[in-house]
């Protein structure tokens, strides 16, 4: 895996020094998932691509350096540690509300030696109440529709910042029909960009909304009107 990873990072212009750890993150995941559920891609070439290939290319498409970064809904860590690893100046919070999910990443960060990594444990609409506009930058991918992602991911975004949303291709729709949460949730969408995963004929799409106003108070809701009512 550790080539394929090199080579990746390489094709992205990214330095192949993490392509090293990425591969111990990668052995630690595929062992893990024999006894728990962390993720559906078992074959190591598309773990590289799919998982770690996918989340780098982030660095390619954002200025990271620096920032306080909050990945939402992180499950096995996508994409906020591949991104943590291969630019150590980021302080990341990995956000999900899975005990189990955030218990493996601990585990992995206490491996890699990544100790300032926060691991927490909460709903992310919860854990707005205390960590409200306190990020750079929001990182999402997989977890919800972008209306109902919006609602939890944008209040943790301080403004001048963005919450980056990755999506399929195929978004132009979820997009339209997010627009109103965006804007009433303080938002804009500066940003539409689709990008090639090196070594697959996958391409993706970075959503970058950029925060220009305060989230109003009541947002977000408790996750069952959310649902209910997405904005
Ligand atoms: N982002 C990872 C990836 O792309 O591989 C994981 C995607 S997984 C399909 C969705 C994850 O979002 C799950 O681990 C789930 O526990 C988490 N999640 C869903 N709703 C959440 C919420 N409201 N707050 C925090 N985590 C949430």
């Amino acid at each position: 895996m550790e080539e394929l990873l090199a080579r990746g990072l390489r094709a992205l212009g990214l330095s192949d020094g993490g392509a090293g750890p990425l591969a111990r993150y990668g052995a630690l995941l595929l062992e893990k998932n024999k006894v728990m559920n962390l993720t559906a891609i078992t074959d190591p070439a598309d773990v590289a691509a799919l998982h770690f290939l996918d989340s780098a290319a982030l660095l390619t498409l954002e200025d990271f350096l620096g920032k306080s970064v909050v990945d939402v809904g992180t499950g096995a860590g996508f994409p906020g540690l591949p991104l943590r690893i291969l630019e150590p100046s980021v302080h990341l919070t990995l956000l999900d509300a899975l005990g189990k999910r955030v218990s493996f990443l601990q585990e992995v960060c206490a491996a890699l030696e990544l100790s300032d990594v926060d691991c927490v444990h909460a709903r992310a609409e919860e854990f707005a109440a205390g960590h409200r506009e306190r990020f750079d930058l929001a990182v999402s991918r997989a977890v919800a529709a972008l209306p109902v992602l919006c609602e939890l991911s944008l209040p943790l975004v301080r403004v001048g910042g963005a919450f980056l949303a990755m999506k399929s291709v195929e978004s132009d729709e979820e997009l339209r029909s997010a627009r109103h949460a965006v804007e009433l949730l303080g938002a804009e969408v500066s940003d539409v960009r689709d990008y090639a995963i090196p070594g697959t004929e996958v391409t993706h799409r970075l959503i970058t909304l950029k925060k220009v106003r305060p989230t109003p108070v009541k947002y977000p809701r408790a996750f069952a009107k959310i649902k209910k009512a997405p904005l």
